[in-house]
């Protein structure tokens, strides 16, 4: 069951404030507060779902190729789509997801 305290959730919400790079009434970037590379960005739908499993199961066909074409744009406004990035998703237990409300990691601006 999703939890509504979880951190994420909180930052959809406004009650705790983070570093923004695009927002829409659907998704939202912001930089990933202990950043493991030089440019460390979080993407999260603002719908309540858990990680990508919870994502694709509950989201529209349109909410998800949204999101991923937010992905996309988000990496062309951070200038990093010809250096190269990584973009990842933990999920569960064993995928060591510390936040249970789906997000992606975009990873840039050094090898990784
Ligand atoms: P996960 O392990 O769940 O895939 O990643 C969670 C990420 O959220 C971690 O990289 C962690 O640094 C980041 N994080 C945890 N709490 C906060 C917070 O309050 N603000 C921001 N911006 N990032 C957070």
């Amino acid at each position: 069951m999703y939890d509504n305290n979880n951190i994420f959730a909180k930052i959809v919400r406004k009650e705790i404030p983070c570093d923004k790079i695009h927002e829409d009434d659907r998704v939202l970037f912001f930089k990933d507060i202990n950043p493991k590379a030089k440019i460390h960005v979080l993407g999260i739908p603002k719908a309540n779902v858990i990680n990508f499993d919870d994502f694709i199961d509950k989201c529209s066909p349109e909410d998800v190729v949204h999101f991923f074409k937010s992905v996309s744009k988000v990496i062309d406004n951070l200038d990093i789509r010809e250096s190269g990035y990584r973009i990842i998703s933990n999920t569960g237990e064993n995928g060591n997801q510390e936040v249970p409300h789906f997000h992606i990691h975009i990873l840039g601006g050094q090898k990784i």
